[in-house]
């Protein structure tokens, strides 16, 4: 295992938490990166190979997600070893466990991510009060279930097409991933005129040039089934999705499936990155320097955490959307202006924003740590 301690640097960690309870098999590590601007917040990833250094790496993530945001929140993540698929009774003991444990944790708001849900985070609301990600029926916006994450993807893509030369009405979108984020992301702009032409899930692809029916392949997902089960159109393995051309191409599946070695194949004028890291940093270099357009990450994907965040402040599902809408597009202009004003990569730009932002929290501090 790699030295912890090579990852610190002046924004963080602020602290690291190893929690242990053989008891119960509770095992799990909250990493706290940076709360200049405010208590974090951060998902609780559950999965049998997470580690302390990917708890890190994650955290950090969050840190400049939320500063980039402008949300007066830090960034922070929790691992929890352990197969998602458990049984639920021994799920919630783990989780209430932890909850528990992370209960004095004062500079940490825990929140759902890979492998927890808004369920779960119904149970750590019944131990400890500072949680996001709720039910609707204890409070919440179910933010999945709303599609807070697409809806800001959609705002990203309209301002983004300001720089490219053709319009959303009618334009070509190839989704990978037809999940929480894929599929609304598809709806909203598809209620924009454009037309989905293709997409992936991990068990397939589907593409048609004339159009799929999108209300068509999310009832397909909701009764369990891929999307290549789509009655017409083109059906592929699920790598086919990189070969599709259209005009706007959006990762919404899993990191790192677009690299130096495949990027020769993306055939879109404009990426939306709907995933955490699906673009390696050379493949975004190199479709950059093809006039490839490439929102970055935790630009154009932070509408789930915004909707957290206004959920945290106890706002309605109406006001965590406009947020969203505001906050992307903004921030969405912030990044392009720079590209254009500076001859920087988009991913420059945007960590110079988000990177920006924290820094000048920090100055206001006395210390990071409270
Ligand atoms: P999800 O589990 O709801 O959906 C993931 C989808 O990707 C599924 O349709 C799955 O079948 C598909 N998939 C998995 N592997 C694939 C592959 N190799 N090729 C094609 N499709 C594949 O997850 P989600 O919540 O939609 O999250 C998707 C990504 O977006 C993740 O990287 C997540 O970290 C990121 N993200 C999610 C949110 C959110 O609000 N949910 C916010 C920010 C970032």
């Amino acid at each position: 295992m790699k030295e912890i301690y090579q990852f610190y640097d002046e924004l963080g960690p602020t602290k690291i938490v190893h929690v242990y309870e053989p008891r119960i098999g509770l095992k799990a590590v909250l990493v706290v990166d940076n709360v200049a601007a405010g208590p974090s917040v951060g998902g609780i990833r559950m999965a049998p190979d997470v580690s302390t250094e990917e708890c890190f790496r994650l955290a950090r993530a969050m840190t400049l997600k939320n500063a980039a945001a402008g949300l007066a929140h830090g960034g922070g993540k929790a691992v929890l070893y352990g197969d998602p698929k458990m049984p639920r009774t021994q799920k919630e003991i783990l989780i209430r466990g932890l909850a528990n444990a992370l209960r004095d944790i004062k500079e940490y708001i825990l929140a759902p991510d890979m492998g927890t849900d808004e369920e779960c985070m119904a149970w750590i609301k019944d131990e400890v009060d500072r949680v996001v990600g709720l039910p609707r029926e204890v409070g919440g916006i179910p933010l999945d279930e709303i599609g807070a994450t697409g809806w800001g993807i959609r705002h990203a893509a309209e301002v983004a097409l300001g720089e490219c030369d053709f319009k959303l009405e009618g334009a070509r979108v190839v989704i990978q991933g037809f999940g929480a984020v894929g599929k609304h992301a598809a709806r909203f702009l598809g209620e924009q005129g454009a037309v989905l032409v293709g997409a992936a899930d991990s068990a397939g692809a589907i593409y048609n040039p004339r159009g799929l029916n999108i209300n068509q392949l999310i009832e397909l997902k909701a009764a369990g089934q891929s999307v290549a089960e789509y009655p017409d159109g083109r059906k592929g393995d699920r790598e086919a999705v990189i070969d599709m051309e259209c005009d706007i191409w959006i990762p919404a599946a899993r990191p790192d499936v677009i690299h130096a070695d495949n990027v020769g194949r993306l055939k879109a004028r404009l990426v939306v990155e709907g995933a955490n890291i699906p673009i390696t940093h050379d493949a975004e270099r190199m479709l950059h320097e093809r006039g490839v357009l490439c929102i970055p990450d935790f630009i154009a994907n932070a509408g789930g955490v915004i909707c957290a965040a206004m959920e945290y402040k106890g706002a309605c599902e109406v006001t965590a959307l406009a947020a969203i809408e505001e906050k992307l597009r903004h921030n969405t202009k912030l990044v392009l202006d720079a590209v254009r004003q500076k001859g920087i990569l988009p991913r420059e730009a945007a960590m110079e924003l988000a990177l920006q932002r924290v820094k000048r929290a920090v100055s206001f501090r006395r210390w990071s740590v409270f």
